[in-house]
């Protein structure tokens, strides 16, 4: 499969795609950070994918490291996921009353993560934390939520106070069009912080009603929560929201079902329990999914029965909790084993390349979910994130795309692997780093 030499002169058929897309549709994406802005160039436009294999419309073939930022963890096109959509899809798109595949994701979500009494199902991550932040409001009768700079919770207006992903990838001080008197009502402090946390509680933990987390950062890059004297970083966040009647909502849209089997929770050891979860990405399998869930005591606050409304006229689509479900299914003891070992593999490569290419670099992980920072020192903060070599990143992006592996384009992401990045798929990658790494060194 040939590639093209100068990836700033892209192959016809996406070049074309993309100047059309240009003229009707905003920076010609729907999502930002697919635009290459940061690292510039033209988005390859991919017609199909398989397993860990994307192809684009002039039928370059890549290595998939981005997995639909996240969702693919079984691979694309994976033949089961496939088959129970067409099944779904053959007996109607959508009811707008309830059906079976909803109870039965709802089962099998609560059964694997301990803390979710229930849950409801959304159609994005965004809604998921958005529901759960107005939960918590109504929960606590308080309106100030807390977050930490450069996570990331979706585009919801009050969250998107120095936010990770695309907000970092572009360096936004935030959002145009969110309002003073919405961003007033959120407080973000550095991650990882204990003091100026417990420092805020005392001055205003009567009006707070949560705290927000990604359960472990990975907008910013992958940054595993601090554990210190003993005492992970999320226990001592719900301990001091609970001890000021806050709540602690633990975002694992990311994490979730990706990090390990019962996402950071399950990592971060037992006795402790955030009150409101949320999820997207892996449980849709590729539909657009989310979840908010956690005691049933506060989910019962939502509508019909509580007075928190909240609804969707696609929430609990059958395609959707097909693809879930058999996401799901897929996704046993040995699953997880394989993409762990597939995890440490290519960041062993990694590391061993940009060393040999005297590239400075640090890799981060937590459970099976990584990422690389191109700068010396361990990252702990969005502060620290941001202080990397973009530039050097971006010539290891092109590099690597160049010669058929397709990274996250932004230095500010995880990777993201599959069970279908198998040790042939891997070795085309492990193959492209050293010129890869040595593109990275000139600078
Ligand atoms: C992706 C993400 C979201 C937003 O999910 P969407 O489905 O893109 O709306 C929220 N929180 C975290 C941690 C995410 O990674």
């Amino acid at each position: 499969m040939s590639n093209a030499s100068d990836p700033r002169t892209p192959a016809p058929t996406s070049a074309e795609l993309f100047e059309r897309a240009l003229k009707v549709i905003p920076s010609g994406v729907n999502s930002p950070v697919r635009a290459f802005g940061s690292v510039g160039g033209n988005p390859p436009f991919i017609v199909s994918a398989s397993g860990a294999l994307l192809r684009d419309a002039d039928g370059r073939e890549y290595v998939d490291m981005v997995g639909s930022w996240g969702p693919m963890i079984l691979g694309h096109a994976n033949p089961s996921v496939v088959e129970a959509v067409r099944e779904a899809a053959g007996k109607g798109l959508s009811f707008g009353a309830p059906q079976p595949g909803e109870v039965l994701l709802a089962e099998e979500l609560t059964s694997r993560v301990r803390p979710l009494e229930q849950i409801r199902l959304v159609n994005s991550g965004t809604e998921a934390t958005m529901s759960a932040l107005r939960l918590a409001r109504a929960a606590t009768g308080r309106d100030v939520v807390v977050k930490f700079a450069g996570c990331y919770h979706g585009h919801v207006d009050a969250l998107l106070a120095e936010a990770g992903s695309g907000v970092a990838t572009f360096a936004l001080p935030g959002s145009a069009g969110v309002t003073a008197a919405t961003a007033k009502d959120t407080v973000v402090l550095p991650y990882g912080d204990r003091e100026a946390l417990t420092e805020l509680f005392s001055q205003r933990g009567g009006e707070i009603a949560a705290i927000i987390t990604e359960a472990a950062p990975a907008n910013m890059g992958v940054v595993p929560p601090p554990v210190q004297d003993g005492t992970g970083f999320n226990r001592f966040l719900a301990d001091t929201a609970h001890a000021a009647g806050a709540l602690l909502i633990s975002d694992e849209v990311l994490s979730g079902f990706r990090a390990g089997a019962e996402g950071q929770y399950g990592i971060d050891g037992e006795g402790w329990e955030p009150d409101l979860m949320t999820f997207g990405k892996v449980i849709g399998g590729g539909l657009p999914v989310g979840a908010f869930g956690g005691r049933a005591e506060l989910m019962r606050l939502l509508a019909p029965a509580g007075p928190v409304y909240q609804a969707g006229t696609l929430s609990g689509n059958p395609l959707a909790t097909a693809a879930g479900l058999a996401t799901l299914a897929g996704l046993d003891d040995a699953a997880y084993e394989t993409i762990s070992r597939a995890s440490l593999a290519v960041q062993e490569a990694v590391a061993s390349a940009l060393a040999d290419a005297g590239v400075p670099h640090v890799v981060q992980s937590t459970g099976t979910l990584f990422s690389v920072f191109f700068r010396d020192q361990p990252v702990h903060t969005y502060e620290d994130a941001k202080d990397q070599n973009t530039e050097a990143f971006t010539r290891f992006f092109h590099s690597l795309l160049e010669q058929g592996v397709h990274l996250p384009p932004s230095a500010f992401e995880a990777w993201f692997l599959s069970t279908a990045h198998t040790d042939q798929v891997l070795d085309r990658l492990f193959e492209a780093l050293p010129a890869a790494a040595k593109a990275a060194a000139q600078g």
